[in-house]
Order: structure tokens, then C-alpha cells, then sequence
């Protein structure tokens, strides 16, 4: 039995070596559990990887049912540590010098927050990958000491209404921030945010209970503003190696507004604008993904301030992972579908015929390496 479990182990970093060789945009679905009694799922994993059904609860025949298809599908019962297992890659990719953006997807209640920051500010066993990737950074930072010598440092901002605020200054609520769109030169795409320098999950812990509190100062009860704006996490990664050459990268870890469409019909005023600035964002960034994915002359980063912030993390050798969260209930059939939708067409791209080659030589590939490892559990039996 122990051999199998090793074997399922293997398997798994297998698989994300693999994921490591395909392109450079995935895309990850997580579904939340239900927590009210009374209502009904509409969406079934499937047993295939990767896979999930969604029924219209209006026509639960046949024709209702549609299939799709991701990197990754995380069913109710998959933990926190089950999604990180399947992000670490990535994540471990930015100290050898991988700028990574990784987007929580979704409509409110879907479940971004959990997956990102986790369940509260306090340290629990459900820390969310804002936490854990950090941890990760720090283990990695530490084993490599004797060759490379790494600075880590934060930066936590939040955009609502195409303004971008710093969460962790002083004077946060005021703040309003300039993005430089040219950082090919290295410079920072947010030179007047504070900076703060991390050695430990403790530091990490702090920063973000900061920025959680500054966030909610700006909002009241009636105006939940942090499910209306776009919170970015910005991890900076410098490493010096003993020959004294430098290596810089960083992480954006961005858990983004609600992508509930609002009837426009019973929104007015301040609400109307948010929604607008809302779905005007989030389209900007399918459509920044999908030139990428299409290899695209132009790519439109300047028409959103997340794309124009996430520029130097979008394209070129970054490494992008998109996690469209779902309610599964039946009352958000429609907002399931959207995000699905959206999802779908951020990932397809990269499927494209060009890739089949790849991919089974890919797959023969694992298959060949889960056979030797078969036999070598074998022989040690
Ligand atoms: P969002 O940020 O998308 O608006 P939240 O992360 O705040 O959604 O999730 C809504 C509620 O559901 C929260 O109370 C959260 O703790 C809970 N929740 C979401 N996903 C999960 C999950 N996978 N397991 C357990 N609880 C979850
Ligand atoms: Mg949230």
C-alpha cells in the first residue's frame, strides 16, 4: 500500500512536470462546497482529469448538460493544500527567475478569497496560496543560501474604480497611485507603492492583516467594496549567486472583483459605475490573455489598469495561471456559465492544433517515465 501511495506521489509531480512543458497560460477550476442544505448542485466532476458537467436546472435533459474542459478541475472536497500542490511549480518557477501572475476568477461567494488569502487573517490550517506561496519562497530561499542570496519584498495595492491604492501606507485611503507601463528596463511598474522587505511568514502575516484593514476601513456594511475592487499581491524576488550576477522576478498574486453581471435595469449611480469599471476590467484582461495565448502582434495591456500593472507578468517568458472559482448551487447556473465561458475562452487557445504533437509526445513521455517507476518500486518490494 505504501508503494502505491509513493506511486501516486510520482505521479503528481509527473504531472506537473508536464504542465511545465506545455504553454504558458493554464487555467485551474475550483468548485465550492454547498453550505446550504436546500439547495442543489449543478455541477458533476466527471471522471475524467481535468473535466466537469454543468446541467440548466431549466431543461435537465440531455441538451442542458454542457462539458468542459481545464488544465485542472478541484472538486467541493479538494483542500487547500490540493490546489497548492497543483500552483507550487509555478510558484517555486519565480525564484529562477519566472515573473508569474496567478487570478482568482469569479463571481462574489465563489470562493477567490478562500483560495487566495484563506479564511481570516489569523494562521490556520487553511492558509489560501498567498500564504503558502510565500512559506515556499522562503523554504526555497533558505536551501539555496549557500549559492544564492535572496531579498523578498511586498507590495499590496487594490484598484477599484481604475484607481489604484497602496494598502499598506500610512495615509492608504487617500493614496492614489501612478503606474509606469514601461518596465522593460526593469524598473518597477509601481515605484510609489511601499515596499516592504520579508523574512519570514510572520512579517508576511502582518502586511497582509494591514492590508485587509486598510481595505475595509474604505467600505461600510451596505458597500461590500472588497468584492467590487481587484486586490493585487506583489512579491518581489532578487537573487544574487556567488559570481555576482543578478536575477529579479516577481509574483502577482491577484484575487479579483466579482464578475456578476448586474441588471442594469436596477443599478444606479455609484453601483452602475463600479459594475461598468468592473466588466470593463475584467474583459480587458480575457482579451490581453487570448492575444497572448494567439500570439498577437499587438496585445491591449493599455486598456485596464490591472493589465497595464500586470504587463511585465503577462506574456513574454511569464507564466500565467487563471483559477475560475464556481458556486455550483442552481440559483447561480447563469454566473457559473459565464465563468465558465470566460474560462474556456482564456484556455482553448492553447489547445489549439499546433499543440497536439506536443502534448502526446508529452503524454508518452509520462507514460514511459510512470512505467520505470513502476519497476523500480517493483524491485525494491
Ligand atoms: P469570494 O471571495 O469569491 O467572494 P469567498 O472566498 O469569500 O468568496 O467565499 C465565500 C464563503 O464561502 C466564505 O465564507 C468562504 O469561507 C467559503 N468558502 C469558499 N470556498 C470554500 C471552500 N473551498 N471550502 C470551504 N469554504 C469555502
Ligand atoms: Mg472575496
Amino acid at each position: 500500500a505504501l508503494g502505491y501511495h509513493k506511486v501516486v506521489k510520482e505521479n503528481r509531480n509527473l504531472y506537473n512536470m508536464v504542465q511545465d512543458l506545455k504553454g504558458n497560460i493554464r487555467v485551474y477550476c475550483r468548485i465550492r462546497p454547498i453550505f446550504n442544505a436546500e439547495a442543489t448542485t449543478v455541477v458533476d466532476l466527471i471522471g475524467e482529469a481535468g473535466s466537469l458537467v454543468i446541467v440548466d436546472p431549466s431543461k435537465p435533459q440531455r441538451d442542458g448538460r454542457k462539458m468542459f474542459q481545464f488544465n485542472r478541475v478541484f472538486g467541493p472536497l479538494a483542500t487547500q493544500d490540493d490546489v497548492y500542490m497543483d500552483t507550487q511549480p509555478l510558484i517555486r518557477s519565480v525564484m529562477d527567475g519566472y515573473n508569474v501572475c496567478i487570478f482568482a476568477y469569479g463571481q462574489t461567494g465563489s470562493g477567490k478569497t478562500h483560495t487566495m488569502s484563506g479564511p481570516s487573517g489569523e494562521l490556520t490550517k487553511d492558509m489560501g496560496i498567498n500564504y503558502l506561496a510565500l512559506n515556499d519562497l522562503f523554504e526555497l530561499s533558505n536551501r539555496r543560501k549557500d549559492i544564492i542570496n535572496y531579498e523578498i519584498h511586498v507590495q499590496m495595492v487594490e484598484i477599484y474604480n481604475e484607481q489604484v491604492r497602496d494598502l499598506l501606507a500610512e495615509d492608504s485611503a487617500s493614496s492614489r497611485l501612478e503606474i509606469r507601463s514601461c518596465t522593460s528596463d526593469g524598473g518597477l511598474s509601481l515605484p510609489d507603492a511601499t515596499m516592504h522587505s520579508v523574512q519570514s511568514t510572520a512579517d508576511v502575516l502582518n502586511l497582509m492583516k494591514l492590508g485587509d484593514m486598510n481595505r475595509v476601513v474604505s467600505s461600510t456594511a451596505l458597500n461590500n467594496r472588497s468584492s467590487r475592487s481587484h486586490s493585487v499581491l506583489t512579491v518581489h524576488v532578487q537573487g544574487k549567486d556567488v559570481s555576482g550576477s543578478i536575477l529579479r522576478s516577481c509574483l502577482h498574486l491577484v484575487d479579483l472583483a466579482g464578475s456578476e453581471r448586474v441588471d442594469k435595469s436596477e443599478v444606479t449611480g455609484e453601483r452602475l459605475k463600479e459594475a461598468q469599471y468592473i466588466n470593463r476590467s475584467l474583459s480587458c484582461l480575457g482579451d490581453v490573455i487570448t492575444a497572448l495565448a494567439q500570439k498577437n502582434s499587438h496585445i491591449p495591456y493599455r486598456n485596464s489598469k490591472l493589465t497595464l500593472l500586470l504587463q511585465d507578468s503577462l506574456g513574454g517568458h511569464a507564466k500565467t495561471l487563471m483559477l475560475a472559482h464556481l458556486n455550483p448551487e442552481a440559483d447561480s447556473f447563469g454566473e457559473s456559465m459565464s465563468t465558465l465561458k470566460f474560462a474556456q475562452r482564456v484556455s482553448t487557445v492553447e489547445l489549439g492544433v499546433a499543440r497536439v504533437n506536443k502534448e502526446t509526445r508529452e503524454v508518452m513521455q509520462l507514460k514511459e517515465q510512470i512505467e520505470s517507476l513502476k519497476k523500480a518500486l517493483a524491485s525494491k518490494d
